[in-house]
């Protein structure tokens, strides 16, 4: 499954760490791209740093027109998800709707503009009460697959985590 990621809106006081972690959170839990309007100007060189260092080719894209995004990616056949805490429960969704083959997941910053409720196709919860973008995506992402984005080696890595009980075991490739 093809996923990448939007996040929508922006935050009365730019909050950069927030911002690289739904960065972040995308990459290691299995998407391909993140969009997003409100972004410290270094995210695109910190991830191209990171996918030298641990592998694949994820990419953080600044765009000011994120519903743009959304429309292109309607129209080229993605999924579009929208995760509000006002939305369909996540265990219904995933017992109701089949994996689709590409997936647009959409996150909010704050309150996010109302016509995202209809432009989505599904607009999905992770539990009815607020908390935040970045665990709302993380649960998401790891529900929609399963898993099994945590047992995948990216393509292309310098260096390796041996996981070890105890201590920190990293090799050079
Ligand atoms: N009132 C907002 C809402 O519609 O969910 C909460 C704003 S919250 C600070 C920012 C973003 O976190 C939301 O736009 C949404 O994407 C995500 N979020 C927060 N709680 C969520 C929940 N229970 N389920 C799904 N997404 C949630």
């Amino acid at each position: 499954m093809i996923i990448e990621v939007v996040r929508l809106g922006q935050r009365l006081v730019r909050d950069d760490r927030v911002t690289t972690h739904a960065a972040l959170v995308s990459r290691a839990f299995g998407a391909s791209r993140i969009y997003m309007s409100e972004a410290a100007e270094d995210i695109p060189g910190t991830i191209h740093k990171m996918n030298r260092a641990w592998g694949g080719s994820f990419e953080a894209v600044v765009e000011p027109d994120p519903f743009g995004v959304i429309r292109r990616k309607k129209d080229a056949g993605y999924a579009v998800v929208h995760l509000t805490m006002y939305g369909r429960a996540l265990n219904e969704y995933l017992k109701s709707e089949d994996a689709p083959d590409k997936m647009l997941v959409v996150i909010g910053a704050s309150k996010v503009p109302p016509q995202i409720y209809r432009l989505a196709d599904y607009n999905v919860a992770v539990g009815s009460q607020p908390h935040s973008e970045i665990a709302a995506l993380a649960v998401f992402l790891d529900r929609v697959q399963g898993g099994s984005q945590l047992d995948r080696a990216l393509e292309g890595a310098t260096r390796r985590i041996i996981p070890t009980e105890f201590g920190k075991r990293v090799v050079d490739l």
